[in-house]
């Protein structure tokens, strides 16, 4: 039997030559559950009618309900005029970490409590979490644990950091409609690309506490093919909003909202906004210590670094927001180049060892 360094190097290269879009990991869980069923684990499949699994690990004893998370899916790329799929955020790394992990304690077994193995599709849309927190299967989950690899600049292979403070991410989509009319007769219609240019400006009147890092940047205009020589009827915009934390990101909102409303107004048009959100990190003190501990143990002191705050989002916030459960995330130091998300993007592969040791010294720390 090859042993656990050698067996996460085998799964990642089997993950990698598979990569499959969110909702879409049909080889990629169908891989992960045959391993899974090797090893005796009661699985869940399919988990909310998608291509989620859960493993779960049972002591039959008192204790906490720690699920171990790790997503599956890749990105599209535009290559030669089709649409590749790729993995550059290194969700195969984080299911083959998850799944050595899995394959290192099943004979070990826990001392108390249960361990899931939560293996999620669609984090890169935001709403994979979502839909296995609906399964209901996590409803007492207590801790949750997730890993990500970072890139080359945030921190470096043989570090890891206790905490990555994910940014809450919304999206408002807005569909403004105004009256046509010839240019010439501008007086007889509503413009609402106005509108959009009112609501641009508007962005800079939203004071908020600069201690708090926050960014709104309007990221698509769309008016159509409209003819030149007359006002559009309609215009879709969307608006990115980054916040690092929750409750100013609910202000910023509000305050959005107001000035959608308000610019409509004055141009006499129509604002129809929907909004979609990831909600920021929020992570329990006792969490962070037992990660600090871990990486200690693993990477020595030299390897623990501090706290990263990022504009990123994760969907992974879901369940600490939905559940209640207590939370973790490691940033694992992997060298990734030259970014994630970079269709070329390579990491060092014996980060992958790295991560399992940490999860396993985490688990120790709450279930033995
Ligand atoms: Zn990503
Ligand atoms: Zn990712």
């Amino acid at each position: 039997m090859e042993n656990r360094n050698e067996y996460v190097h085998t799964v990642y290269d089997a993950l990698h030559q598979i990569p499959e879009p969110g909702y879409k990991e049909f080889k990629t869980s169908e891989f992960i559950e045959s391993e899974l069923k090797k090893w005796g684990y009661k699985i869940h499949r399919n988990v909310a009618n998608s291509t989620g699994i859960i493993a779960v690990l049972d002591s039959n004893r008192e204790g906490p309900f720690v699920g171990i998370r790790a997503d599956m899916d890749a990105l599209p790329y535009q290559m030669d005029g089709r649409i590749e799929y790729r993995h550059t955020c290194g969700h195969d790394a984080h299911s083959s970490i998850a799944l050595a992990v899995a394959r290192s304690i099943y004979s070990s077994g826990v001392a108390r409590g249960k361990l899931y193995f939560i293996f999620q599709p669609a984090e890169e849309l935001l709403t994979g979490a979502k839909t296995v927190i609906s399964s209901g299967l996590l409803n007492d989950m207590t801790h949750i644990i997730g890993m990500h690899i970072r890139p080359y600049q945030e921190c470096l292979f043989g570090q890891a950091a206790p905490a990555l403070w994910h940014s809450a991410l919304a999206r408002l989509n807005i569909k403004l409609t105004g009256i046509t009319a010839h240019a010439g007769r501008a007086h007889l219609g509503a413009n609402p690309i106005e509108t959009a240019i009112l609501i641009a400006n508007a962005i800079n009147t939203i004071k908020i506490n600069p201690q708090v890092s926050s960014s709104i940047n309007i990221t698509r205009v769309n008016t159509g093919d409209n003819a030149e020589n007359s006002l559009p009827e309609e215009l879709n915009m969307c608006i990115d909003v980054r916040c690092a934390d929750n409750t100013t990101m609910r202000t910023l909102l509000e305050e959005l909202n107001l000035r959608v409303e308000s610019c409509a107004k004055i141009t006499r048009t129509k604002a129809a906004c929907t909004v979609s959100c990831c909600p920021a990190a929020e992570y329990s003190s006792d969490m962070i210590d037992a990660a600090s501990r871990a990486i200690e143990k693993v990477l020595g002191a030299d390897g623990l670094v501090e706290e990263i705050h990022t504009v990123g989002a994760e969907d992974f916030h879901y369940y600490t927001k939905e559940i209640g459960c207590k939370a973790a995330y490691v940033a694992l130091g992997a060298n990734a180049k030259p970014g994630l998300h970079h269709k070329e993007m390579v990491f060092e592969r014996k980060a992958l060892d790295n991560g399992v040791d940490i999860f396993l010294e985490i688990i120790n720390t709450i279930l033995n």
